[in-house]
């Protein structure tokens, strides 16, 4: 292992986003690739907002991807603990250095007074910002402010007259002006620190050498770069992912299609295909192929082909992916992934036995083609399962009305009774020998029998359908459709 430390740090205090899942999977691809450690660290600091629910359905998420994490949450590790809220001392140990060494101080302001200051700002068209009212409080003044019942915030003390530079591996140098920053809380009056703060103190304390996150926190980075300065921590480097959007430019959200990593689960989509997908989000392979798996992607993977215009969430080239993965996975993994649905829609119920398994993967050999992800079976298995079959359409209902149609059914019935069970082979025999046998071209034998077993006139291939049904339920479909 390499010196290589990177982390994915999220807020457990909602549904995993698919940005949050890019995020890990850029860290994971980054520390697999130089032979570094990755560090999953539960950012809990947001005590109403985060749960132990969240929190366990982001970790599960990240197993479903392939996604391994060398130190952190569950796996322990030398920097734990690893979940924020049980890592508070040290950021008070922090905190007080700072208030020792002037570079931050205690803060009373009230609400009300906070919001006054900010109004007259930006009616004077000025960044609304902290001035630093209680910057040189003394003793006095702060015991006064104290017995009347306030308890203070921390804040840093931003150098104004300092310009921070970020330097990103992404996107260049990027400046932000001190003076635009205004001083910052960085431990709340509850005791508990702000994002900005935890983040810097355990980014240090945890050995970080890459910070890969997504842009919206390119923002927040000049505070945490001024609490380096403070510290006099060395920085690690920063990498910021742009954001991702939907196919109209507008920043993704649920108009775009499932947001969260555990709707793609209920959907059906293949993990190997979500992080193909993930990975293209931002990123780009040195050669064409863009199929590729975790391992083949980890082999070429850097942050330079990272690119710094936002990523375009394409719906329909994820729905492309997942089919192709669905396509080339072995038949059994698609059939017991298959499976749960079928049972959700009532398809199937009780055991299933070996015989019954087997069945399913020959309905599953066929449908495979016609679906883009898992939870798409149950519309194409219906004529598999059904006792019966009407003609489901117009076009359906005109195959099936010319005087050549009794002997076509007629014939196919026969022989299947005289075959007494049917494979795809017999199958395909069959229908080639039926039109030669009455003199009819091709269509008017295919579509008029395709309406009678499938209820269509478009579909699978009919001998693949015919095995999978068998002799008699074909000739049932036969003889009703001959009624
Ligand atoms: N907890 C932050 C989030 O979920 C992490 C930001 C960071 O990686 O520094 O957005």
């Amino acid at each position: 292992m390499t010196d290589t430390r990177v982390r994915f740090a999220p807020s457990p205090t909602g549904p995993f986003h698919i940005g949050g899942a890019r995020s890990a999977l850029f860290n994971w691809l980054f520390a697999r690739r130089f032979g570094g450690t990755f560090i999953v660290r539960i950012e809990d600091t947001d005590l109403e907002r985060s749960s132990r629910e969240s929190e366990e359905n982001i970790l599960e998420s990240l197993r479903w991807l392939g996604l391994d994490w060398d130190e952190g949450i569950e796996s322990g590790g030398p920097h734990g603990p690893y979940r924020q809220t049980e890592r508070l001392d040290l950021y008070r140990e922090y905190a007080a250095r700072l208030i020792a060494s002037g570079q931050a101080y205690y803060c009373y302001c009230t609400g009300e007074e906070l919001a006054a200051e900010r109004e007259e700002l930006m009616t004077r068209g000025e960044l609304p910002r902290y001035l630093g009212r209680c910057r040189n409080l003394c003793d006095e003044d702060r015991a006064r402010l104290e017995a009347g019942g306030r308890r203070p915030v921390i804040r840093f003390k931003v150098p104004v007259e300092e310009t921070v530079v970020v330097s990103d591996l992404v996107r260049g140098e990027v400046s932000f002006e001190g003076s635009g920053i205004g001083d910052f809380i960085i431990v709340k009056s509850d005791g508990i620190p702000t994002y900005n703060f935890a983040v810097v103190v355990d980014d240090y304390s945890m050995g970080i050498t890459q910070v890969i996150r997504a842009e919206e926190h390119l923002s927040n980075t000049p505070r945490q770069v001024l609490l380096y300065h403070a510290f006099g921590w060395p920085l690690p480097q920063f990498a910021h992912v742009s954001l991702i959007l939907g196919k109209d430019r507008s920043k993704m959200s649920k108009r775009h299609g499932a947001t969260s990593i555990e709707q793609y689960m209920e959907l059906g989509y293949l993990p190997e295909a979500l992080v193909n997908f993930l990975a293209l989000l931002g990123w780009s392979p040195q050669g064409e192929e863009e199929v590729l798996s975790l391992e083949q992607i980890k082999e070429q993977f850097s942050l330079d082909r990272v690119a710094k215009n936002p990523a375009v969430f394409d719906l329909d080239k994820l729905n492309w992916l997942n089919g192709h993965y669905i396509r080339h996975s072995p038949l059994e993994r698609i059939t017991d992934l298959a499976i749960p649905y079928l049972c959700k829609k009532g398809f199937l119920s009780g055991e299933i036995t070996p015989e019954r398994y087997h069945w399913l993967k020959a309905v599953m050999n066929i449908v495979k083609d016609y679906i883009s992800c898992m939870s798409e079976v149950t519309e194409h298995v219906g004529l598999f399962f059904a006792e019966k079959v009407d003609p489901a359409d117009d076009e359906a209902r005109a195959a099936l009305a010319g005087d050549h149609v009794p002997a076509v059914l007629n014939l196919l019935a026969e022989k299947l009774r005289a075959a007494g069970s049917v494979d795809e082979d017999t199958a395909r025999g069959l229908l080639k020998v039926l039109g030669k046998e009455l003199g009819l071209p091709g269509k008017k034998v295919f579509m008029p029998l395709r309406a009678a077993i499938t209820g269509r006139i478009h579909g699978p291939e009919l001998h693949q359908v015919i095995a999978v049904l068998g002799a008699e339920r074909t000739i049932n479909r036969l003889e009703r459709a001959l009624l």
